[in-house]
């Protein structure tokens, strides 16, 4: 039956950045699909593992520091959240930080620290998750992208390079892994009530200038995306791949 389609019962997701945000509620939704779910933080993340533990879900926790990673450290990400839950079918990299300096004073500092994060880590971790999933001739990497995939942002060039980039990333991998039967996809989230846009958010200009664009009259929610995410991680969508979904409610065709 449909339905059934959608159900990751047994299945084993990585999310990285699910402490809080978006990677939190990527992670629930996957975890009330029937994932059993590996976290990648950069702290404690033991309050999300409460939850996925509360719902009947196996649960593990890794810690690690992207803006400072390399590619050894990724592999072992991967190797080590195999070795807690026995294999890896779906990869959420969500994990992501925003720098709001103009573009004529943007420090390289602030760049270097975003491209890491925002975008190195989506190579490293799915070329090690992709290794795995190509052998086991399936998978599903969802990345995280942005309307800055698509737009250029202001006082952000380092954010909206690194989610113009993750948008390439995703068709790139999707083109090369499609015939072993792994997915790579893309969810473009709008504006979102969670910290990355509290700056936003409490400036009563650039929050009343957003939210009078927004067809849906509102900020997005982590729950917002649930459906998305349990999508594109499910059988449901096994002939999906190399896209970039916006769930923004209508802001790119205002
Ligand atoms: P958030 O609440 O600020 O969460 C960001 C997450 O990324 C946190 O879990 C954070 O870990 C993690 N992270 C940041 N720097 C890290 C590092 N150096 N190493 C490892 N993890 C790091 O923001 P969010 O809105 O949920 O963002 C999640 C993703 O959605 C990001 O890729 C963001 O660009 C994207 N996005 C957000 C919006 C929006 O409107 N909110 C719109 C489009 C795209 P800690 O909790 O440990 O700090």
């Amino acid at each position: 039956m449909i339905l059934d389609s959608f159900r990751l019962d047994g299945q084993v997701a990585v999310v990285t950045g699910a402490r809080r945000g978006l990677g939190q509620g990527a992670a629930l939704a996957l975890a009330e699909a029937g994932a059993d779910v590996v976290l990648v933080n950069r702290g404690d993340g033991s309050e999300t593992a409460a939850q996925i533990e509360a719902l009947g879900r196996r649960v593990h926790s890794i810690e690690i520091d992207f803006a400072t990673a390399d590619h050894d450290d990724y592999v072992s990400v991967i190797d080590e959240g195999v070795d807690a839950l026995g294999r890896i079918d779906i990869l959420v990299n969500n994990a992501g930080t925003i720098k709001r300096v103009p573009a004529v004073d943007h420090p390289t500092e602030d760049w270097e620290e975003v491209l890491a994060v925002n975008l190195d880590s989506v190579f490293h971790l799915s070329q090690a998750a992709g290794r795995r999933m190509i052998d086991q001739g399936s998978g599903r990497i969802i990345n995280v992208a942005s309307m800055l995939s698509f737009q250029g942002g202001i006082l952000v060039p380092g954010y909206t390079a690194s989610k113009h980039a993750v948008a390439g990333l995703t068709k790139a991998f999707a083109n090369e892994w499609a015939a072993s039967g792994v997915t790579v996809n893309a969810i473009a989230p709008g504006y979102m009530a969670t910290d990355n846009t509290e700056a936003l958010r409490a400036d009563p200009d650039r929050s009343q200038a957003i939210l009078s664009r927004i067809p849906a009259g509102r900020w997005g929610t982590p729950a917002d995306l649930g459906g998305a995410f349990v999508f594109l991680a499910s059988d449901a969508a096994a002939y999906v791949t190399g896209t970039i979904i916006p769930v923004d409610g209508g802001w790119l065709v205002r």
